[in-house]
């Protein structure tokens, strides 16, 4: 199958050594119908599986992106993606899917550090400092994160080495650095400390502003966020004063968004609580009131509105790839809301929980898939339901 005709348009050099883009030996168009289908076989008992909604161009999505360190045997600072099957390092500066101006920084850097005295983290024996190195770019507002991950405290704002990553990449806006003590460990796990700038960045999704740090989740394509959060807030179509749910909040996004633009009441729920805090700060710095924050488990949360007696006129969930928990469910066809609008990032625990609405009072009036992250095999879809006897 893998004719020319197949390839990708553009060509990704690192592509059989880096595992990131699984579908990277297809073009655009049979990536799209791959998925499409995907869905179709998955969904289609449901109802009409709409036509995914794609990007114009499927490059260079991402606005963040993870470097990790390595001193070659040579004694040269390579910088590329880590490689989950071997634990290497694949240098990758021309990767598909990342940020170009984020990768032409990991070069500047990567070069910077080869005259530099700062020591590279060898997870072999624990010596060394420099780990990894995270990108964060705002796509509207043109911002740029960059967060060192060191072994133990690196880094000082008045360093040659930054002040030179200064110079050189002037759109920098802000630099922090992270101490992560643990050998193997999560990317960002440790204390966050600021070396240049604010410590976070900002951008503007659907027209609100939100704030990105290091540690925050933020959704990676921004251009399809856009497209899936006026969809799925649009089909949810809430009026003034409505009751909604907002379950497996994130960073408040969806929420702060259908809050402002429909004065509906909405209530926030989501288990992370850096993920909370920011969702609280974004709502604040949007000056959006109609909205609250419960930082707790959206089943434990919707379980208690249920055993309460509380009325919702609309549940929107975003579940992460597990889909919702059957005691989440089981509540809400309690609460029995008008319209619930879930965001899946996996067709097939959407199916799961599809079968189980439907046997239990809802029926679906749209599915639409929406290709979030090109060149890999990942596909969102947004599923609006009905109560049926509404
Ligand atoms: N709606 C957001 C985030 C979706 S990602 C957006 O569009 O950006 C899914 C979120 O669900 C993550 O933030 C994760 O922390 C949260 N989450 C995972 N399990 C949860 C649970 N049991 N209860 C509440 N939130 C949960």
């Amino acid at each position: 199958m893998n004719t020319a005709k197949n390839k990708a348009e553009k060509v990704c050099t690192a592509a059989k050594k880096c595992s990131g883009c699984q579908l990277s030996n297809m073009n655009y168009e049979r990536q799209l119908k791959w998925k499409q289908n995907t869905v179709y076989k998955l969904l289609r008992q449901f109802g009409t599986v709409k036509k995914i909604v794609g990007m114009s161009d499927p490059c260079h999505y991402r606005n963040k992106q993870q470097f990790v360190f390595k001193r070659a045997k040579n004694g040269k600072v390579v910088c590329g993606l880590y490689q989950s099957k071997t634990n290497g390092v694949v240098e990758c500066f021309d990767c598909l899917i990342n940020n170009e101006r984020a990768c032409e920084i990991a070069k500047t850097v990567t070069e910077l550090l080869q005259s530099s005295k700062i020591k590279i983290y060898s997870p072999k024996n624990g010596s060394g400092n420099l780990k990894h190195m995270l990108i964060k770019t705002g796509n509207k507002s043109g911002e740029i994160l960059l967060c060192f991950v060191c072994a133990k405290r690196t880094f000082k704002p008045d360093d040659i080495f930054i002040k030179h990553i200064i110079e050189q990449c002037p759109d920098i806006t802000t630099i922090t650095e992270i101490v992560n003590k643990t050998p193997e460990g999560v990317f960002l796990d440790g204390e966050e400390s600021i070396i240049f700038g604010r410590g976070y960045i900002t951008d503007s999704l659907c027209k609100m502003r939100f704030k990105i740090s290091a540690k925050s989740f933020y959704q990676i394509n921004p251009t399809q966020t856009e497209r899936l959060y006026t969809c799925a807030i649009e089909r949810a179509r809430l009026e003034k004063g409505e009751q909604v749910l907002d379950a497996y909040s994130g960073v408040g996004t969806i929420g702060i968004i259908a809050a402002a633009q429909t004065g509906a009441e909405v209530l926030s729920v989501e288990l992370n609580p850096d993920a909370y805090s920011n969702a609280r700060e974004n709502a604040e710095l949007n000056d959006v009131q109609n909205i609250s924050f419960v930082n707790d488990d959206a089943q434990r949360y919707i379980e208690e509105l249920a055993k309460n007696g509380e009325h919702l006129d609309c549940v929107i969930a975003d579940p992460p790839r597990a889909g919702c928990s059957r005691g989440f469910l089981l509540s809400l066809i309690k609460i029995k809301p008008k319209r619930v609008v879930y965001v899946s990032c996996n067709p097939k625990t959407l199916q799961r929980d599809l079968y189980f609405l439907t046997k239990n009072g809802y029926k679906a009036d749209f599915i639409r898939p929406f290709d979030m992250f090109p060149f890999t095999n990942h596909v969102e879809t947004v599923c609006v339901m009905s109560c049926k006897e509404d």
